[in-house]
């Protein structure tokens, strides 16, 4: 039985073309937000979870790599090195393993399992460190990962963090979509910065179109980017926070934050609870990232004193955090849901 199925992942694996699901990243569809309060606002979510790879991260997967190949950087029997949240590894994983390079992830050990294991299940190598060390430490994600790269021949280190490709694929790709797709009628976009990849493609394609939009930033409780964008501070010191993939403790290379005109600092019990309410209330099963970045959406929305049309993101699927943001019992342990909340959920199940 089992050597039948090794024999059947072989002959996937050497068949040349690339699969025709790479052809359904970007175009994502977009929601407009019924069920909760947005005040004089109207709030549409762009369905990032609707790609392949269940995240915006597929755009910045496919577009580096192509590009790294096109100037050379990657060639056939080469590695494609990174380090990740996940869903960077996840984009570059359904991009790399389909052209039959090896991967090698970098990844924080906070993150979910259901990442990890996606990721394992795709061929990707993984590397789990520490979460609790910053830049300059031999464990720090992205150090170790440069470190990799340089160990390993023929490595191509995709370095989302440092390379304009990502902010590129968010300019070409991602902005021109929620221009079309909101009639070229809109006033704000809440975005989260990870590597500030999104922030700073759509500033750039923004300040062509409709200069007059504002950024807002979503940014989880100690992550430095708020204080940043408020006072031109960069705190030595950040604290930590359980939402994936978003909040930094430093300011990443190709972020431009130059256009937030409102940073919105939420915890992770609003983060995670507006994650829980957008799925009951909008049937939409998300991301802890989402999360925080719904909850700032609806903090802005409410206090406008004129209508706007906002735009924000599912950044990612929910079936990757189902054992956390979704899991009573772990959100009761991290004391982000009261146990009055457990109690109604074994009601539900007795
Ligand atoms: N949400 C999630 C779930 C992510 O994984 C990321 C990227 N790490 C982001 C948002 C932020 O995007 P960016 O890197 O473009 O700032």
């Amino acid at each position: 039985m089992y050597s039948s199925y090794a024999g059947l992942e072989k002959k996937i694996m050497t068949k040349q073309t690339d699969p025709a699901v790479l052809a359904l990243i970007g175009n994502t569809p977009m929601v407009k937000v019924t069920r909760f309060d947005t005040g004089l606002c109207e709030l549409f979510l762009k369905l990032e979870s609707q790609n392949p790879g269940g995240s915006i991260k597929d755009r910045i997967g496919r577009s580096m790599i192509e590009t790294a190949e096109r100037e050379g950087r990657l060639q056939a029997g080469g590695t494609v090195i990174e380090a990740t949240a996940g869903n960077t590894g996840l984009g570059l994983a359904l991009v790399a393993r389909a052209k039959g390079y090896r991967v090698v992830l970098v990844v924080p050990d906070k993150m979910s399992t259901e990442k990890i294991l996606h990721l394992k299940a795709m061929g990707a190598e993984v590397h789990i460190t520490r979460s609790d060390v910053g830049k300059g430490h031999p464990e720090y994600y992205q150090d170790y990962a440069a470190r990799l790269a340089k160990e390993i021949p023929g490595s191509y280190f995709a370095d989302q963090f440092n390379n304009t490709t990502n902010p590129l694929a968010h300019e070409t790709t991602t902005g021109p979509e929620i221009w079309a797709q909101t009639d070229h009628r809109i006033d704000a976009i809440v975005v989260g910065v990870g590597s500030g990849g999104t922030l700073t493609g759509l500033t750039r394609y923004f300040n062509k179109v409709q200069p007059a939009l504002e950024f807002v930033l979503a940014d989880p409780k100690g992550s430095i980017l708020t204080e940043y964008v408020e006072t031109g501070n960069i705190n030595e010191v950040s604290g930590s926070w359980a939402v994936e993939g978003i909040g930094e403790d430093f300011i990443p290379g190709i972020a431009d934050l130059s256009s937030v005109k409102h940073a919105y600092t939420i915890d992770d019990a609003e983060s995670f609870g507006t994650a829980r309410e957008l799925l009951r209330a909008e049937g939409i099963l998300a991301g802890s990232s989402t999360g925080t970045l719904l909850a700032a959406a609806l903090r802005y929305c409410r206090a406008q004193t004129t209508p706007k049309r906002v735009v924000t993101f599912v950044c990612d699927t929910g079936t990757r955090y189902l054992s956390k943001v979704y899991n009573d019992n772990w959100m009761t342990d991290q004391g982000l849901l009261k146990r009055k909340n457990y109690n109604d959920l074994r009601d539900i199940i007795s």
